[in-house]
């Protein structure tokens, strides 16, 4: 396998989002967006009590994009416009396809609150090509047991395809552009050479632990957690030097100029005039508090 080289090392540094501090590893000053990502969130791992709940978002809209989270620890009641309702539990992928409008909520069950415990998540915004920024919303939610599992020879890396395929292993979401969205386990002195197809931009983001990448980049939380890599190879190797959980992601770039304002990601000022119009006049649905 000819490696991808490395093209930036993020940082992943904490920003205060409301009464919410978290990760915010795309955009950051350096990486102002890796298209089709325009943003990436990493919450938690917070304490949720009765007492120190945050991270509860009420009713907002989206437009343009699909707003996708990876839930890593705890458990989120989740409810939408289109008249979804589901508790998404540790490992669940809910995947929405904002397209023309879709308003949502989201927040720790009432029964977690009680219970207590951490709150960890990752909050990807896919961008949409513009012929698709207007489609009908969608939502998807894959527990964590229905997604495929591929492990190495001595199962010491075992990687849940998400979205996209991976050495003929499908994921069980569906995508609107060619995606490659996994959630990566290693232990340590764990191996894999990843492939990234030649038309996708990659990166590989670390949610704990510490990995080796190409041989050459350490990754360890508090220092660097994400690498962005050139599209000049076939793939990347990684390794585990203590136990490690990553989010690879991966899709062909949109390349088209980019307007966003708040919860809409569309391609022109005009069109994110419209979208706030659009909301204020309810025609992306409704949901009571
Ligand atoms: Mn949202």
């Amino acid at each position: 396998m000819k490696l991808n080289s490395i093209k930036k090392i993020g940082r992943s540094d904490f920003v205060n989002m409301g009464p919410i501090k978290l990760r915010q590893p795309i955009p950051t000053q350096d990486i102002e967006l890796v298209d089709p990502f325009v943003l990436l969130h990493h919450y938690g791992p917070y304490p949720i009590s009765e007492f120190n709940n945050p991270f509860d978002l009420g009713p907002h809209p989206h437009r343009g994009f699909e707003p996708i989270t990876f839930l890593i620890q705890g458990e989120q009641l989740h409810r939408d416009s289109l008249g979804n309702e589901s508790v998404v539990n540790a490992g669940d992928v809910q995947w929405t396809t904002a397209g023309r409008g879709i308003v949502h909520a989201e927040g720790p069950t009432k029964a977690f609150i009680k219970k207590g415990g951490e709150l960890e998540g990752i909050q990807l915004w896919l961008n949409l090509p513009s012929e698709k920024k207007m489609m009908p919303a969608n939502y998807q939610h894959v527990k964590n047991d229905d997604f495929l599992v591929v492990s190495s020879e001595n199962s010491k890396v075992n990687i849940q395809v998400i979205a996209g395929e991976l050495n003929g292993t499908n994921g069980r979401i569906g995508t609107q552009t060619s995606v490659n969205a996994y959630i990566i386990d290693i232990e340590e002195g764990g191996e894999f050479n990843l492939p990234v197809p030649k038309d996708h931009q990659s990166i590989v983001y670390l949610l704990n632990g510490e990995v080796t990448i190409n041989d050459t980049e350490s990754l360890a939380l508090n220092n660097k957690q994400m690498v962005w890599f050139n599209q000049d190879g076939d793939g990347f190797s990684l390794e585990g030097k203590s136990k490690s959980k990553l989010l690879f992601l991966s899709g062909t770039p949109i390349n088209e100029p980019i307007s966003s304002y708040g919860p809409y990601v569309m391609n022109t000022q005009t069109e994110i005039m419209e979208a706030m119009r659009d909301y204020q006049s309810g025609k992306m649905g409704f949901l009571t508090v």
